[in-house]
Order: structure tokens, then C-alpha cells, then sequence
């Protein structure tokens, strides 16, 4: 057994949906709501910004067709789809959660229009932090990335703008 959760939950043969040599997905020994899975990468990261981009389009990808045979399968209202951000798990992790009437999940917000200026500002620092481009990391790339250069999928730890500068990591 490990004290991490979701590599304990892996390990477990019963509880996985799918499998390969990146992702699992299983049904959670603390589920939500009935038939809530987990999708999660089979590695550690020290954060989950820095879990690589094709980890995280791959997950998505599970993740919906995960979402369709619920939604097919069970007589459920909807459902919601969770990332988890600061909640300790060192996995890249989405929740697949099957919404039922009177499940007893209250997922709430007051949405805004919000502050014109405030969204200006948040407009700015993504365009001026990634100039325009976008890049995305395929499985390949990393891999060269990470053998040319070891330190450049750890945090910057305590820089004052941590995410923005996660996103020139391959310039
Ligand atoms: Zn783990």
C-alpha cells in the first residue's frame, strides 16, 4: 500500500474503468455520487500545471468518452466534470461526477458580468505571458526537453508569478 490515494486506487484491479501507460480511470472508494470516476495520470508531478499538455488532452479525451457511456448507461440528469487544483493530490486528476435529482451535492455560484478593467487586466497578463503563442507539448518534445535540459518541468517555487511563467516553458 502507498499513503498517495489515486496510486492505491490503480492498484486496485476491480475499481479501473481503463488503463494504459500514462492514465487510469476508477471508480473512487469515496465516490461523490453513484458511478463517480477518476481520472488520473499514473505519475507524480509536483504540481499539475506541470503535468505536460498531450497528459492532459489525453485525460480530457478518456474523460468524455468515460462522460458518454454514463450518460448512456445511467438514468442521471447530467453530469459535472472536476479538476482539482491545491487539494494535495500530486496527480493531474479529473473527477467524472453523474448528477442525480436529490444527490445531495450542492456545487454552487453567483455568477457576475464582473469588472470590465478586471478583465482587461487578466486579458493583458495572458497575452503579454505568452506573446500571442501557444504551445503545446506533445509526448516527443518533452522528452527532449527533459533529457536536454532536467530542471525544466520542476516549479518555480514562491516566484510571484509561478503560472505565467509556466507557460514560457517552451518558448
Ligand atoms: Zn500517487
Amino acid at each position: 500500500m502507498n499513503k498517495c490515494k489515486v496510486c492505491d486506487a490503480a492498484a486496485a484491479p476491480r475499481a479501473v474503468l481503463f488503463e494504459d501507460e500514462d492514465l487510469v480511470a476508477y471508480l473512487p472508494e469515496d465516490a461523490v455520487t453513484t458511478a463517480h470516476v477518476v481520472v488520473a495520470t499514473k505519475r507524480h508531478f509536483p504540481s499539475i500545471f506541470e503535468a505536460p499538455d498531450y497528459l492532459v488532452a489525453w485525460a480530457f479525451a478518456i474523460a468524455n468518452k468515460l462522460s458518454k457511456v454514463l450518460i448512456e448507461s445511467l438514468n442521471m440528469q447530467g453530469l459535472n466534470t472536476l479538476v482539482q487544483i491545491g487539494r494535495g493530490s500530486e496527480h493531474f486528476t479529473i473527477n467524472i461526477i453523474p448528477r442525480f435529482e436529490n444527490d445531495g451535492l450542492k456545487l454552487m455560484w453567483n455568477p457576475s458580468k464582473g469588472d470590465m478593467d478586471e478583465l482587461k487586466n487578466v486579458q493583458g497578463a495572458f497575452n503579454s505571458a505568452t506573446s500571442g503563442k501557444w504551445i503545446f507539448e506533445t509526448k516527443g518534445k518533452v522528452q527532449e526537453e527533459k533529457s536536454e535540459k532536467n530542471n525544466v518541468l520542476k516549479p518555480v517555487a514562491g516566484e510571484e508569478n509561478y503560472l505565467l511563467k509556466q507557460l514560457h516553458r517552451y518558448p
